[in-house]
């Protein structure tokens, strides 16, 4: 393997990259290395307590590597309570099968740093698609979360120059549903790491090692 791509929708047939490929309790095909969790937009009281128990069966799967995407999205009409209490439920289960976390956050990143200090987890939690300020990227790191980023270091520059500051050892890279090849996603990374994609590639894949396999 030479590229990792941390969170995407699709399976690649590429021999060269694993990809951690999302799956929902509604998902049949488990083939493949695989992160499952519930969705924020897709929680539902009526089917919860079912779809968990689906999850922490598919965690035994040897394809599992992480939980997820699972988290906190504000601009969803889904109670922002429920919304915590599932998240909880699925760090719980993190904790619980030893898997790391995959989140998607939007516009809760002092909640998820919240949740990271006070339930103080020993999984390492991943916050997919990173998309925000040198700033807000630092106090993440400060409280050992690490950023996965995709498609929006190519389109924004501001995003690039927070990707540019960063420590690789505390990154991932990533496709997620965008219309984007993780080749392309390394490439662009590089040059705006100014390094040869082979050692991103390099300390890309000691990342995924560290995080996924223990
Ligand atoms: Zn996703």
């Amino acid at each position: 393997m030479n590229y990792v791509d941390a969170h995407t929708h699709t399976f690649s047939k590429e021999k060269n990259v694993l990809s951690i490929v999302n799956k929902y309790p509604t998902s049949k095909d488990f083939s493949s290395p695989f992160s499952i969790g519930i969705h924020p937009w897709f929680i539902n009281q009526d089917n919860l307590e079912q779809e968990i128990l689906f999850v922490e069966e598919k965690l035994n799967d040897k394809n599992c590597l992480a939980i997820g995407e699972c988290g906190l999205d504000t601009l969803i009409d889904v109670d922002f309570r429920f919304q915590k209490e599932v998240f909880v439920r699925q760090i719980q289960l993190s904790e619980k099968y030893k898997k790391p976390l995959i989140i998607h956050c939007v516009k809760a990143h002092q909640e998820i740093i919240e949740f990271k200090k006070t339930l103080r987890p020993k999984q390492v939690w991943v916050l997919h698609g990173f998309n925000k300020s040198l700033q807000l990227a630092e106090s993440c790191i400060k409280n050992e979360l690490i950023l996965s980023f995709g498609k929006a270091i190519i389109n924004k520059n501001k995003l690039a120059e927070v990707f540019q500051k960063l420590s690789l050892k505390t990154i991932l890279l990533e496709t997620d549903n965008d219309n984007v090849s993780i080749f392309e996603v390394y490439k662009i990374a590089s040059e705006i790491k100014n390094i040869e994609v082979v050692k991103l590639q390099k300390q890309l894949e000691q990342n995924f090692k560290n995080i996924f396999i223990k």
